[in-house]
């Protein structure tokens, strides 16, 4: 009698166990939440929808990591940052932006209480100084502050980097795009680590002073050929990690091997998954880079290539069209 219960008995505890030890693999994984904001500027320019998804095509499916994305706008699911171990945002910023609307701060400090990490791409790094700003600066180490920080478009040559997971397998390259630099960072720059840091040209200097232009501190840091910080990583005192990357007007950059490296090294590192030695590699083919835009009036994306092949010779040639 004993026998015959004994062989179900087992293999249900079997069951449960191989159940369990999966749901124990899933719980371990780390869920990285990335929000793409709804469409904005012109073709190839601010695509939050495409410039997530390369990021997700990149990543998921390596061990141990789970991505989310959420386009459109915030996400409607009142759970989405449940658990997360890491929020990306990449949308309009300004008085716009997707994480000062309604109660979303609260929902971010919510999730960043549990050590989750917080990263912004392109606009989505600036926000009111009234509102947000002190959130962006204690989940990130800094944000884009108007009348002190500004957004020239210009050619940044990266020649070294420091000592980081982020810099893993990074080589020096030169990018142009809208770089926004002066940030606004914590005093003496505590905890924070600059990743991208290049000498802005005297010609980003030539607008006149307003919110995203110009102002006397930027000017006098410009003129002493201080070097400025276009993408940080910050590590906060109460644990967890941020990341700001004010580039990304271009979407046409993500072609460039070590631009994109230094993207998803760091999406790891704020969800504090471990980067590879040698970096995130994604090859990626410029049918690729080309797929998910969103719909914009304007000229043909296959034109704006042609031009940035033409342009920006210092981009790796990659397979494509
Ligand atoms: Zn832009």
């Amino acid at each position: 009698m004993l026998r015959l219960h004994t062989f179900p008995t087992l293999l249900i505890t079997i069951l449960m166990g191989w159940l369990s030890a999966n749901d124990a693999q899933a719980e371990n994984d780390k869920k990285i939440v990335l929000i793409a904001g709804p469409p904005s500027h012109g073709v190839l320019q601010h695509e939050h929808k495409a410039g997530c998804m390369l990021i997700e095509h990149c990543l998921q499916g390596r061990p141990g990591i789970e991505l989310k994305v959420y386009t459109g706008g915030w996400p409607e699911n009142p759970d989405a940052l449940e658990g997360a171990d890491a929020v990306i945002i990449f949308c309009t910023g300004g008085k716009n932006h997707l994480a000062i609307q309604e109660n979303r701060l609260a929902q971010l400090e919510k999730v960043m209480q549990t050590g989750a990490g917080f990263g912004c791409l392109h606009y989505g790094v600036e926000v009111p100084r009234d509102q947000g700003g002190a959130e962006f600066l204690k989940w990130m180490g800094g944000y884009f502050e108007t009348h002190w920080s500004v957004n020239p478009h210009w050619q940044a040559e990266f020649k070294a980097f420091p000592e980081h997971p982020i810099s893993n397998g990074v080589k020096p390259f030169g990018v142009n795009d809208e770089w926004y630099f002066h940030m606004r960072f914590p005093e003496g720059m505590e905890g924070v680590t600059p990743i991208l840091s290049a000498h802005p040209p005297k010609e980003t200097m030539k607008r006149g002073d307003g919110p995203h232009s110009g102002n006397p501190a930027v000017r006098e840091a410009v003129a002493q050929g201080q070097p400025q910080h276009v993408a940080w990583a910050y590590e906060r005192p109460e644990g967890g990690r941020g990341f700001g990357f004010t580039g990304l007007h271009n979407h046409l950059n993500w072609r460039n091997p070590s631009f994109r490296k230094v993207i998803l090294n760091a999406v790891l590192w704020i969800a504090q998954a471990e980067v590879p030695s040698n970096g995130v590699d994604c090859p990626l083919t410029e049918e690729m880079i080309l797929s998910n835009l969103d719909q914009k009036r304007g000229r043909n994306p296959l034109e704006v290539l042609r031009d940035a092949r033409k342009n920006q010779p210092f981009l790796s040639p990659v397979q494509g069209k």
